[in-house]
């Protein structure tokens, strides 16, 4: 025998039974982006690597540790995308769209890939969720995007959630909070963990990010970016809040939130949960404005805001609610005879059925009666019906509920009928008997 193979480490099958909960939040997501003018982008799963380094930075696990790159027989060196806001600004910028229309609204939705340590809910093939707009640098976008996500995250019934918010300034502020802030890490580097002690030297903003409690106490005493904030900056920030007072939404003020990437201005923005199936309360996405990243990458200098949120973590927390994502079958036909014409005749009627829009399973394999019934009890079909030598003589059969009830004579021509008068009473058998 040939020996077995497995799937890479870190990448998932999803196969029909776990499936429907994905579609149930892609399709949440397409209604919900679709209603706030956001229209799907999709990009290759493989770039140029340098388009990663000159945005997401060189400096950045992503980047430094986590990708998968190699060089293709031509001699490039691609990369599978690590995230989606990098390829996103490519093919904006590509396709100068920013020519044909000043504001562009797009989302994104897709695998990404970065080779990271395992842990219950991440893996290396993973699913994204992102949208990016293009060319309003108002806070009023920023605001807009953020009720995005607060509604998609309403409508997969996440409601326990906290919205962070704070703003990191530009280059006009920026470098004096910078320069404040390695001078007071710098005072406090033998209390930091052996990794920021490195960060400090490379990217001293993401020391803040640490989940070490000492480095969390180091850095809650440290300054505090919003009071280094000009007055433009402080104006946007503050904008922002009256606008999200404004939506209803709630946040919170988090000078320590600054997203670990090297590429955003100003506002920057996370989405907690607190959910059981997640230990304590974490991360479900986040985002931020990066104004000056197509300018970086050689583009125009167009302003941007983004999110992006995992998907793998959503799934967990809607499989631990409970709710169902499978379909049931409206119907199950049975075929009662072996003989050729009574499983011709109950295909037939297996295939009308389907056409006129209803769920119907039948047994391809034929088999007994009973197996037959045993296959419509397994498959939760709503109802079942047998198709028999009496059935077809005389073209009456009867529909049975499959939670129980009374049997219900139905014209083998008029299924289609009786299955959607029924379906228009979604309670139960008693209410189809009164109808009777
Ligand atoms: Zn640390
Ligand atoms: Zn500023």
């Amino acid at each position: 025998m040939s020996q077995k193979i497995n799937g890479v480490k870190g990448m998932n099958d999803l196969l029909p039974g776990e499936i429907e909960v994905w579609q149930f939040v892609e399709n949440t997501a397409r209604t919900l982006f679709g209603r706030f003018g956001y229209g799907e982008v999709r990009t290759p799963m493989v770039e140029d690597t340098a388009l990663f380094v000159r945005s997401v930075g060189e400096e950045t696990d992503i980047v430094g540790k986590e990708m998968y790159t190699f060089e293709d027989k031509g001699g490039r060196s691609l990369s599978l995308r690590p995230e989606g806001t990098a390829p996103a600004a490519r093919a904006y910028i590509e396709h100068s769209v920013s020519n044909v229309e000043p504001v562009s609204r797009w989302f994104y939705m897709g695998p990404m890939f970065r080779y990271e340590r395992m842990k219950t809910g991440r893996y290396r093939q993973f699913s994204q969720i992102g949208a990016e707009a293009y060319g309003a640098k108002e806070p009023a976008q920023d605001a807009e995007l953020m009720d995005v996500v607060v509604q998609f995250l309403e409508a997969l019934g996440l409601t326990d959630v906290t919205l962070n918010i704070n703003s990191l300034g530009d280059d006009n502020c920026r470098p004096a909070y910078h320069a404040k802030l390695v001078e007071y890490l710098n005072a406090h580097r033998d209390e930091l963990c052996a990794d920021c002690q490195q960060r400090l030297e490379r990217n001293p903003l993401r020391v803040l990010d640490c989940k070490n409690e000492k480095c969390q106490a180091v850095a809650g005493a440290g300054p505090n970016v919003l009071e280094f904030l000009c007055e433009p900056c402080r104006t946007h920030f503050t904008d922002l809040q009256r606008k999200l007072g404004a939506l209803g939404i709630r946040y919170v003020v988090n000078h320590r939130l600054v997203r670990g990437l090297d590429y955003y201005t100003r506002t920057v923005f996370e989405f907690i949960a607190s959910h059981p199936a997640l230990g304590t309360a974490s991360t479900v996405g986040g985002g931020g404005r990066y104004d000056k990243m197509m300018k970086g990458l050689g583009g125009p200098d167009v302003p941007a805001v983004g999110f992006a949120m995992g998907l793998d973590r959503l799934v967990l927390l809607l499989k631990e609610g409970g709710k169902t994502f499978t379909a049931q079958p409206d119907l199950f036909i049975v075929a009662a005879d072996v003989d050729a014409a009574c499983q011709d005749a109950a295909l037939a009627l297996t295939s009308r059925l389907r056409r006129e829009g209803f769920y119907v399973e039948f047994d391809t394999r034929g088999g007994s009666l009973k197996s037959q019934m045993k296959r419509a009890d397994k498959s939760g079909a709503r109802f079942s019906l047998v198709l028999g030598g009496d059935e077809l003589r005389t073209g009456q059969a009867k529909l049975k509920p499959m939670a129980g009830g009374d049997l219900i004579p139905v014209a083998l021509g008029s299924v289609a009928q009786t299955l959607r008068q029924a379906a228009s009473q979604p309670s139960s058998p008693p209410s189809l008997k009164t109808r009777e």
